[in-house]
C-alpha cells in the first residue's frame, strides 16, 4: 500500500517536472518568434511624487501576449531570453522603443518626465551596451538625464569591477542609474559607496504591509537614510495601500511606484494618466 502510494507520488512529481520542461521548451521556440510576430510590447508604470501624487516619470515593463499561452510574465520569460541568447536583441528593441516613446511624450507635453528601463545582468556584461545607449540617445535626441537605467544588485555583484567600469562609462553619457530591488541582494556598503548610482529602489518586500510589520518599516527607513547620506534618491516599489503611501511620504521617500497610484499600462492609457494631471501641474 505504502509502496504504491510512493509510486503514485513519484509519477505525479515526474509529470510536473515534465510539464515544466515542456513549457520551457515551448516558451523557448515561441519566444524566438515573438518579436517578429509583434507579440512583445511595453507597459508603462507611472512613478509618482508622494507629496502631491503627480507623475514624474515612467518605468517601461516588457509584456508578452502569446496567442495561445496568453500573457507570460517577464519574470518567467526574461531568464529564458537570457539563456537562449535573445536578450541582447530584445534589450536593444526595449531601449529604443522606450526612448522613442519618451521623446514623443516630452515633445508633446513640453516637459522632461523620466523613463526608467530595466537592464538584465547579461546586458551589463555585453560589451556593446555603452555604444547602444549612446546611439539611442543620439538617435532620439532625448536629454540623457531623463533616461534612467535600472540594474539589480546581483547584476553588479556578479562582476563588480567590470560593472563599475561600465557604469562609469554610462554616467559619462549623462544617463541616470538606479539600483533595482534594493535589499534583496548582497551589495556591501563599501561597494554601494563606490557605485555611481543616482537612485535606490527599495524592494516591494519591505514596502508591502510595512504598516503592519515594524521590521519592514524600520528597514525601509534605514535604507532611505542610507540613500540620502550617499546622495541618492529613493523610489519605493510596490505601494498598494493608503497606509503604505502615507508612511512612505512621512519617511521622506522621494518617489513611489505602486498599484496604489497606477498599475503598468499601455502607452495610450499612460499618456492619458499624464494628461489628466496636466491641469494640476503648473
Ligand atoms: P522590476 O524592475 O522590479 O519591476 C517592478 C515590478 O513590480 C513589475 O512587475 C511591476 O508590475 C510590479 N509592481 C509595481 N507596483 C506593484 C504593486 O503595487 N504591487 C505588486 N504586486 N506589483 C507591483 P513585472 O512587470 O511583472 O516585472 C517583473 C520583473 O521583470 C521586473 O521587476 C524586471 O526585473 C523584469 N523586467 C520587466 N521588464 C523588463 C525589461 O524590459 N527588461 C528586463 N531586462 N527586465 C524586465
Ligand atoms: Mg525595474
Ligand atoms: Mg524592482
Ligand atoms: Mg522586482
Amino acid at each position: 500500500q505504502a509502496k504504491q502510494q510512493g509510486r503514485a507520488r513519484w509519477v505525479m512529481f515526474d509529470t510536473a517536472m515534465q510539464q515544466k520542461a515542456l513549457r520551457r521548451l515551448q516558451l523557448e521556440s515561441e519566444l524566438r518568434l515573438a518579436q517578429e510576430r509583434g507579440e512583445l510590447w511595453l507597459a508603462y508604470q507611472p512613478i509618482v511624487s508622494p507629496r502631491d501624487g503627480l507623475i514624474c516619470g515612467f518605468e517601461a515593463l516588457l509584456r508578452w501576449d502569446h496567442p495561445i499561452y496568453g500573457a507570460v510574465g517577464p519574470a518567467e520569460f526574461i531568464p529564458v531570453a537570457e539563456e537562449i541568447g535573445l536578450i541582447s536583441a530584445m534589450g536593444s528593441w526595449i531601449l529604443r522603443h522606450a526612448c522613442r516613446q519618451l521623446r514623443t511624450w516630452q515633445h508633446d507635453s513640453g516637459r522632461s518626465m523620466t523613463m526608467s528601463v530595466n537592464l538584465s545582468a547579461m546586458q551589463l556584461s555585453h560589451h556593446g551596451l555603452v555604444a547602444l545607449v549612446e546611439q539611442t540617445l543620439n538617435e532620439t535626441g532625448i536629454i540623457a538625464g531623463t533616461l534612467r537605467l535600472e540594474l539589480t544588485e546581483s547584476a553588479i555583484t556578479a562582476a563588480p569591477e567590470h560593472a563599475l567600469g561600465i557604469l562609469l562609462q554610462l554616467k559619462q553619457l549623462g544617463v541616470k542609474l538606479s539600483l533595482d530591488d534594493f535589499g534583496t541582494g548582497y551589495s556591501s556598503l563599501s561597494q554601494l559607496r563606490r557605485l555611481p548610482i543616482d537612485t535606490l529602489k527599495i524592494d516591494r518586500s519591505f514596502v508591502s504591509q510595512m504598516d503592519l510589520h515594524d521590521d519592514k518599516r524600520q528597514i525601509a527607513e534605514v535604507v532611505m537614510m542610507l540613500a540620502h547620506i550617499l546622495g541618492m534618491d529613493v523610489v519605493a516599489e510596490g505601494a498598494e495601500t493608503v497606509a503604505e503611501v502615507k508612511l512612505l511620504g512621512e519617511m521622506g521617500a522621494d518617489f513611489v511606484q505602486g498599484y496604489y497610484y497606477f498599475k503598468p499600462m499601455r502607452a495610450d492609457a499612460a499618456e492619458a494618466a499624464w494628461r489628466g494631471q496636466s491641469a494640476m501641474r503648473t
